[in-house]
């Protein structure tokens, strides 16, 4: 798929998917691939470097794809809103420097030369979408040229970012971000594609609590929405949704603890977590309808012509 798509009518519909710290990484990555394929589906897939290899890059990119950068490790040390210019120039040049050797390897430009765009590493998204002004800086000394971290208008409190002030007035249409501020526009060069939200985000992960039938409800307002304001549509979903088990209970989750202000209640993951095959069939529902109201797109394919 080329940068620059002939213009749809239709909605765009950007479905992003994070490959998270997994033990079945090759299975989920899979898995997914498969059901995207069924669907019709093309999609943009942020990579925590340590965790994936040339082989699962190549799998995503041949599979006409888009591969970005989810941080290296996605551990505790990785809070992007809270680390400094060092530390993040540090951990995302690693992490830039893996994934462009698997995304712009010799053979994989060689296979994709009618499809630059699928074979250039040029997108980003904090692990647990965390960023801050020095993520900004980074990503554009690092030669990126989107992010999609914000979650404009999301005040919910299963995000691992209890409070975050910069999302509630954060714009809702793709913009450019400001050098001081990755909440607000401004001249830093890198186009933001704000996760679709309204208190609640628009995740695989509200699907989960929620169920079907409200996500269902909830992207026919987002696309009522966007056939006003022409705003893509953004659905975050996670590799290992195809893996994960119900977790059991335990009393950890209500006890209070500092970890809380960087990771969210705990509770959160009881209350969330289901069974592998409930979120395959739910994400195979949710994304048919996607394509019935809109058109999959790439974010690489609309950061051309989203500056504003
Ligand atoms: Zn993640």
């Amino acid at each position: 798929m080329k940068l620059s798509q002939t213009k749809s009518k239709k909605i765009p519909v950007c479905v992003t998917v994070d490959i998270d710290p997994d033990d079945e990484i090759e299975r989920s990555v899979d898995i997914t691939l498969k059901l995207f394929k069924e669907l019709g589906v093309s999609a943009t897939f942020f990579a925590a470097a340590e965790y994936v290899n040339q082989k699962i890059v190549r799998k995503i990119l041949d599979s006409g794809h888009e591969v970005g950068c989810h941080g290296l490790k996605h551990d505790d040390f990785e809070n992007f809103d809270k680390l400094g210019y060092l530390d993040q120039k540090r951990i995302i040049s690693d992490a830039t420097t893996k994934l462009r050797g698997y995304v712009e390897s010799k053979n994989v430009l060689k296979d994709h030369k009618k499809n630059l765009c699928n074979s250039k590493l040029i997108g980003f998204r904090g692990p647990r979408v965390k960023i801050n002004k020095h993520t900004v800086r980074v990503l554009k000394e690092l030669g990126y040229k989107y992010d999609s971290s914000v979650c404009s208008q999301r005040m919910d409190v299963f995000s691992s970012n209890l409070i975050n002030l910069g999302w509630l007035f954060a714009p809702r249409r793709p913009y450019m971000m400001g050098s001081s501020s990755p909440f607000k526009k401004g001249k830093s060069g890198i186009i933001e594609f704000p996760v679709s939200a309204f208190v609640l985000p628009f995740i695989s992960t509200t699907m989960r609590l929620f169920g079907c039938g409200f996500m269902k409800v909830f992207l026919w307002f987002l696309a009522l929405e966007s056939k006003i304001s022409k705003k893509p549509i953004v659905y975050l979903m996670h590799t290992k949704d195809f893996t994960c088990k119900k977790i059991p209970f335990n009393w950890d989750m209500i006890i209070p603890s500092r970890k809380w202000i960087t990771h969210g209640f705990p509770l959160r993951f009881w209350l969330i977590s289901s069974s592998n095959p409930k979120n395959i069939k739910d994400n195979r529902n949710l994304i048919k309808y996607m394509g019935k109201l809109g058109s999959f797109r790439l974010v690489s394919s609309l950061s051309k012509n989203s500056e504003q």
